[in-house]
């Protein structure tokens, strides 16, 4: 049997395609969302399915400490649930600016803390954090989120530097544009209707499987290769 992977957000999109992609190599696989009859309906083998909220450090370690009794100890950890509200700062209210940081921020810290020292003490181990463009540049109605994924790349950037010595990688994967659910917490017509004349323009942007592909292809080198930040979009999104 092959090493426990964690994927967090494998609901939908990227996170969905990345449980397809794994378990079609023979992974076996900790998948968590909050609709976990959407991971469920998957029906892939060796997976266990928890309905966990990325905020809930307790529910999500237990799930952690299941799988792992299971199928030993993880080997790689993809945090990418994450969600995108887009506004203006003044427009959004201030729960659901929180409610970013405490989803894409806090839920990738509650993940990194619960694998971390098993990682250290094996020496081996690979944490793969979904950041987005939005975490290298700033842009319209995204103020919180670019606020996020900047601390998504820049806890990914630290925590690889002290990680380095414990043979542990982490990689920032920063996607542009995705064809996915990611706008279904934007509510603003007018935010929503030129978000898809922008993404219609741009054929939909890539497809989550092939961001989940390319997210395989660098869990899949060598321990010893270290892909440590990948940015990438579909070949007519000029970034
Ligand atoms: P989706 O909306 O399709 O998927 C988001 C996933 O995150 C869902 O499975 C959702 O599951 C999960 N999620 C959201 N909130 C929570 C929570 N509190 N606890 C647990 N799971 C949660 O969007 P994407 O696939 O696009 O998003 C995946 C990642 O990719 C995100 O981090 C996003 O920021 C990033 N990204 C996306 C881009 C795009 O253009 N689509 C571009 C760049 C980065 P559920 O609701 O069931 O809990």
């Amino acid at each position: 049997m092959k090493k426990l992977i964690v994927i967090t957000g494998a609901s939908s999109g990227i996170g969905k395609e990345l449980a397809i992609k794994f378990s079609g190599e023979g992974y076996p696989l900790l998948l968590l969302a909050r609709r976990v009859n959407l991971i469920e309906e998957l029906k892939l083998p060796n997976v266990i399915c928890k309905s966990v909220d990325v905020r809930d450090f307790d529910a999500f370690q237990t799930a952690v400490n299941q799988a792992q009794k299971e199928y030993g100890d993880v080997d790689c950890l993809i945090n990418n649930a994450g969600i995108m509200p887009l506004d203006k700062i003044y427009n959004l209210d201030l729960k659901t600016q929180h409610d970013m940081v405490d989803i894409n921020v806090k839920g990738v810290l509650n993940g990194m803390n619960i694998v971390l020292s098993k990682m250290k003490e094996n020496n081996f181990g690979t944490i793969i954090n979904v950041s987005s463009v939005a975490g290298r540049y700033t842009s319209e109605n995204r103020v919180v989120y670019n606020g996020t994924k900047f601390a998504v790349h820049a806890i990914s950037e630290s925590a690889r530097k002290e990680l380095a010595p414990f043979n542990v990688r982490v990689l920032t994967i920063a996607p542009a544009l995705v064809d996915t659910e990611l706008l279904s917490t934007t509510v603003n017509p007018d935010v929503l209707e030129k978000y898809h004349e922008w993404k219609s323009a741009l054929e939909g942007g890539l497809t989550a499987k092939e961001v989940s592909d390319v997210i395989f292809y660098a869990y899949s080198l060598p321990q010893n290769v270290s892909l440590k930040e990948i940015v990438l979009s579909s070949t007519k999104q000029a970034i």
